[in-house]
């Protein structure tokens, strides 16, 4: 196959649909058709629907790349990562017009946040082993230091939302500890993946250090976590998928971390500024409610539900459907007409259960896949849409009299992931902080991001921390190498 026929042309940018292995473009025998949400009768390309062949050539490659990339020096390392962060730098407009197409995220917000974080994942880890001092330390007439060793082929999975952003904040921590990497993006929308092979090829990476393997979950996905030559698996996606990678980790011994769903919190307080926490509020339709840290559940103060409620009315009737590439917009759709059908299954099973539903609960056009932003009030606590991720444009109101009664329903689902606390007093926000169970909390904010800081889920939100120097031991294998002092010279 030569070179045109393994790319294809979306709006005047080259992406190839297929899988990069050993620094080559791999074609698979089948293929799978991806649509842009933002008209679901657009084929943006055929894509690899790779099988357990193409799983273990792909290893194979990780298992050749991981020695000559392991063997690099840590300046040289740290070279080839700025080159890529550089490379992805000056490839915004191009990735942010694939992944709109692909996914429908909005252009501005890729354009102007959400791409240009990779290129930041892979200076912040850059950055990172290049400042690392091994801890070392004197006792008990020895001398004793932590080393890190690279651990070896690394298999990285990744959703449909934010894939580009979210593969590099786990590729970027990979690469940087010295492990080669495979990665499998989610076959809803694959094609910025195969944009960062790209620029990881010219970027100077060894072959192999970096591939792309393009399929379905339940086929390569499973393949490339159950081969025993890989020795991490970097996981985000949902809890049920989790179960099943968790299994194949646990036959093969391997180190496992898994980014969750959530179902946060956003905590409203009568002390608070009420205006801020409802605009925030509204914000969280954005994204057509693809977002796994999102403050799904409002929990606000019943003295204070009736100014919230007009305000966050108020902010959410400012909000504009249409078109993701389109600067006015600022409600894209679904991701997938399967996906909002099981939006509408939660809103329908709710209202069937007596839940009631305040504004929304219906698509824009029924021919397409916008859906109104939905305001719940559940029947109990025990509700379905209290109790289970949406991932659509859904929240729930619930009311509360104390701030007991404010953490008990924050605590009250079997996620962790993030919380979200509107509150104007000190010593409330580090209580309330303290006690809500997740893994990030928020004051008076929403994702404000620091690289460093650990990241993952309580519950059934996840397992492991990801983040800062958590990825880096993560993907290392730590020794303790200790010498008896007085015996050497
Ligand atoms: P998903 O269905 O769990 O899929 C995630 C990835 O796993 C996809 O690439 C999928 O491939 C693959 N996969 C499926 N079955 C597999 C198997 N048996 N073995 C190996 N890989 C397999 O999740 P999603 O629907 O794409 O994403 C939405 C979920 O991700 C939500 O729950 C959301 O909250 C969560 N999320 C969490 C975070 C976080 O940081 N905590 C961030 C973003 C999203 P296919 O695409 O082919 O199915
Ligand atoms: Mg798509």
């Amino acid at each position: 196959m030569n070179k045109a026929e393994l790319t294809t042309n979306i709006d005047g940018i080259s992406v190839s649909p297929h899988n990069f292995i050993n620094g080559r473009r791999v074609a698979s025998k089948d293929c799978f058709e991806v649509r842009s949400p933002l008209d679901w009768t657009r084929k943006l390309a055929e894509v690899s629907r790779s099988d357990e062949a193409i799983a273990h050539d792909a290893v194979s490659a990780a298992v050749e790349g991981f020695k000559h990339w392991s063997s690099f020096s840590t300046s040289r390392r740290v070279e080839v990562l700025y080159r890529l962060a550089d490379l992805i730098d000056a490839n915004v407009a191009k990735i942010s017009t694939i992944e709109c197409l692909d996914m429908a995220m909005l252009h501005e917000s890729l354009r102007l946040r959400v791409i240009p974080r990779g290129a930041l994942n892979f200076r912040a880890y850059a950055d990172l082993v290049a400042e690392h001092t091994e801890r070392s330390w004197h006792s008990k007439g020895t001398a004793n230091r932590v080393i890190r060793d690279a651990a070896g082929p690394a298999v990285v999975i990744t959703p449909w939302n934010a894939p580009f952003m979210l593969a590099t904040w786990k590729v970027a921590p990979a690469l940087a500890a010295g492990n080669s990497v495979i990665l499998k993006p989610a076959e809803w929308a694959p094609l910025s993946a195969s944009m960062l092979a790209d620029f990881i090829n010219e970027a100077g990476f060894p072959e192999g250090a970096f591939n792309v393997v393009q399929g379905l979950g339940s086929e390569v996905g499973a393949s490339l976590v159950a081969d025993p030559r890989v020795r991490r698996i970097s996981f985000t996606g949902s809890p049920a998928t989790a179960q099943h990678i968790g299994v194949a980790a646990a036959r093969n011994i391997v180190p496992f971390t898994a980014e969750l769903g959530g179902k946060g919190p956003l905590i409203v307080f009568a002390d608070a500024d009420i205006d801020g926490a409802a605009k925030k509020a509204a914000a969280q339709f954005e994204d057509s409610g693809q977002v796994c840290l999102a403050g799904t559940r409002l929990l606000v103060e019943r003295a204070v539900k009736q100014e919230f409620m007009d305000r966050f009315s108020s902010y959410t009737d400012q909000h504009v459907f249409g078109d993701s590439r389109e600067p006015a917009t600022t409600l894209s759709p679904a991701i997938h007409p399967i996906h909002l059908e099981r939006v509408e299954g939660f809103v329908e099973r709710a209202r069937q259960a007596g839940d009631k539903i305040i504004f929304g609960g219906a698509r824009y056009d029924p021919e397409k896949l916008w859906y109104k932003p939905t305001l719940i009030e559940p029947k109990s606590n025990q509700s379905e849409v209290v109790q289970k991720e949406i991932f659509g444009p859904v929240l729930t109101l619930q009311t509360f009299d104390s701030e007991e009664q404010a953490v008990e329903l924050a605590n009250s689902t079997a996620y962790g992931l993030s919380g979200i606390v509107y509150t104007s007093s000190s010593a409330r926000a580090s209580r309330i902080g303290r006690a809500v169970r997740a893994g990030t909390v928020w004051v008076n904010s929403f994702l404000i991001r620091d690289l460093s800081a650990p990241f993952g889920g309580y519950g059934i939100s996840g397992i492991g921390r990801e983040g800062g120097d958590y990825s880096l031991d993560f993907h290392s294998d730590l020794k303790t190498l200790q010498i008896l002092e007085d015996s050497v010279s």
